[in-house]
């Protein structure tokens, strides 16, 4: 699930690998190691639990001047973190780096008998399966990883090296990213290809079931069943400021910060104020398609998943004749639901990788319902397995904690929504207010981010020493909550929960007392009374409130007001979420905690 780097070339392996695994640090891990072969098939393997830091301290006492190597920043998955259990793992002469889950793990090692396992984990079974076809270099090593590749169960992406043939390794995937690199005189791997930033430009995607033997100058690729791939190299489009911190101390807050220019960027050349039209190009449907859309299946999980519940708000507001559901993609995966004649799915996913979210988009597909993507990563497999969709073109996203592409995937997900009331020939100014505001957002945000951050901090020190957070909303309000109280509990470590405004005297109110301080998002408009109304039950119970709103007269006599000042009000909720971000940032920067990779958590979730 977190990083695999490869190297093969002239240069110093081991400088290239321990510099990629930096690059990959952001994603979450917890332990590392590399492994590098001299010219002789002489290896070096070092691993470390914890930081890349600990293997640098390691790889001090034994530099070597190899030209090829694998590493790989570890998230546990069978086995707790430990230098035994990081990878590469070995067996007999073959050194493998495994991203994903073997589920048949089990089944094989009971085969493999003869074996004597060193750690608890999946992917040393794998390595060992490898080693039992390779049969000490007597086949091909892209064979034996084929033949063992065939009987496994599960996900995987992979690098190999053996002893015996220091001059190749063997890259392979299956539901888990893997690029290629092709630089002169050197070949890179890279489960990301941020890792390859400042070498290459030029990648090769591999895609689920290829296997490549790679070699300083060579790249094959064939399917696992021995068809010849003929290769795409592609552009990669990020560039090496998008993923470094640009003078903020996290890149949490950088990517809080950067959205009034993220925003722009999901807009550029999609809406039109002046007409008040919106115009989209990716999703591949004509007008005709788009009339005949009744029924809108939204699939996430996490912040994708509460994107798709703010969205799903306004777009049922746009035309009445289409339903909109939500989904969480772990749940649906597994559910027998009926998918209405006349729907589209929209797939969203910032890393375009989510194990989850993919196997929906593939088991709608075979229901011949028609996908559109609502992804980041550009070249990601979601972006590539949909029939079409919309890239949000945030930039990469760092820190494992989502914030810049919740904002965009809202609005990419409501200029779908639009597009389709376009189409149905929805009249009336309310589309035209919809996409006026929709251009006013970015500025609105530069506004909201010059003026709050302060306030927010000052509030967040006050606050941290609290471990339970309740937070409140009703409407568009709602899911914002939801997503400010996952961002406080990913990164804080607080207990926090949202709940729907109206559902507190449902049982949450007894909740109330001084272990808890209350969000609350209260946007002016629909419901605003009500709300009021939710704030004084809460207050008559002694809650410890902060209230954000862009109300100025409101006067009730909560403990905290943070003021919103901005002349948007249909997506003031993306506002509010605007401090939910910052004040998640802040209580954790107080709490002492590491901001940009909070424990147990990995940011590109390629497992289920
Ligand atoms: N399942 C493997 C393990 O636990 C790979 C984990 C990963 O993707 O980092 O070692």
């Amino acid at each position: 699930m977190c990083g695999i780097v490869g190297y093969i070339g002239e240069k110093n392996a081991q400088n290239f690998l321990i510099s990629g695994l930096k690059r990959l640090e952001y994603r979450g891990y917890d332990s590392a190691g590399i492994v590098t072969l001299d010219e002789k098939g002489k290896a070096t393997l070092l691993r470390a639990k914890g930081k890349i830091a600990n293997l640098e301290e390691k790889l001090a006492k034994a530099k070597r001047d190899d030209h090829i190597g694998i590493g790989h920043t570890r998230w546990a998955t069978h086995g707790e973190p430990s230098e035994t259990n990081a990878h590469p793992h070995k067996a007999g002469p073959i050194y493998l780096v495994h991203n994903g889950i073997i589920e048949n793990y089990k089944e094989l090692k009971a085969e493999l008998s003869d074996f004597e396992f060193q750690s608890e984990t999946d992917t040393e079974v794998l390595a060992a399966l490898i080693n039992s076809f390779y049969q000490d270099g007597k086949y091909p090593l892209a064979n034996a990883v084929v033949q063992a590749l065939k009987l496994v169960k599960g996900t995987y992406g992979i690098a190999v090296a053996s002893e015996f043939a220091p001059e190749e390794i063997v890259v392979a995937r299956s539901g888990s990213p893997l690029v290629i690199g092709v630089g002169h005189d050197e070949t890179l791997v890279a489960s990301d290809a941020s890792a390859l930033l400042g070498h290459t430009k030029r990648a090769i995607y591999l895609n689920d079931g290829e296997v490549a033997v790679i070699g300083k100058n060579s790249i094959e690729i064939k399917t696992l069943n021995a068809e010849p791939v003929s290769a795409k190299v592609e552009e990669i489009e990020t560039n090496l400021a998008a993923i470094q911190k640009g003078g903020y101390d996290h890149f949490l807050l950088k990517e809080i910060m950067e959205q009034p220019e993220s925003l722009t960027e999901t807009l550029r050349g999609r809406v039109n104020a002046k007409e008040g039209t919106v115009h989209l190009g990716g999703p591949r449907l004509s007008v005709e398609e788009l009339r005949k859309i009744r029924h809108l299946l939204i699939v996430g999980c996490g912040t994708a998943y509460h994107a798709g519940l703010l969205a799903s708000y306004y777009i049922e507001q746009f035309t009445p004749e289409v339903t909109v559901e939500v989904v969480i993609a772990s749940e649906y995966r597994y559910r027998s639901a009926y998918i209405p004649e006349d729907s589209v799915a929209l797939i969203v996913s910032q890393s375009g990788e989510t194990a989850d979210t993919l196997a929906c988009l593939r088991e709608i597909k075979k229901q011949g319902v028609r996908t559109v993507g609502i992804v980041n990563a550009i070249g990601s497999t979601i972006a590539r397995e949909v029939d079409g969709g919309t890239y949000v073109h945030v930039g990469p996203e760092i820190s494992v904690a989502s914030t810049k592409a919740f904002t965009s995937q809202v609005i990419a997900m409501v200029m779908f929504g639009l597009t389709i009331a376009q189409a149905k020939g929805v009249k009336g100014t309310m589309l035209r207010l919809y996409v006026e505001e929709i251009a006013r957002l970015p500025e609105a945000i530069r506004s909201v981010l010059e003026t709050v951050p302060k306030t927010v901090k000052r509030i967040a020190e006050k606050h941290a020493k609290y471990e339970h957070a309740i937070y409140l909303g009703r409407d568009t309000a709602y899911p914002a909550a939801m997503e400010g109280a996952l961002k406080l509990k990913e990164v804080s470590y607080v207990d926090a929960n949202a709940y729907a405004f109206g559902e507190l005297k449902h049982g949450p109110l007894a909740l109330i007392d001084d272990r808890f301080f209350e969000v609350v998002l209260l946007p002016k408009g629909v419901l605003y009374e009500k709300a009021v109304s939710n704030i004084e039950e809460v207050l008559a119970r002694g809650g410890h409130m902060v209230v954000v709103t862009n109300v100025t007269d409101f006067d009730l006599p909560v403990e905290d007001v943070i003021l919103i000042d901005a002349k948007v009000e249909k997506f003031a909720p993306l506002l509010m979420n605007l401090v939910s971000q910052l004040l998640a940032y802040y209580m954790t920067v107080c709490r002492g905690l590491n901001v940009d990779q909070p424990r147990n958590l990995a940011k590109s979730v390629t497992v289920e």
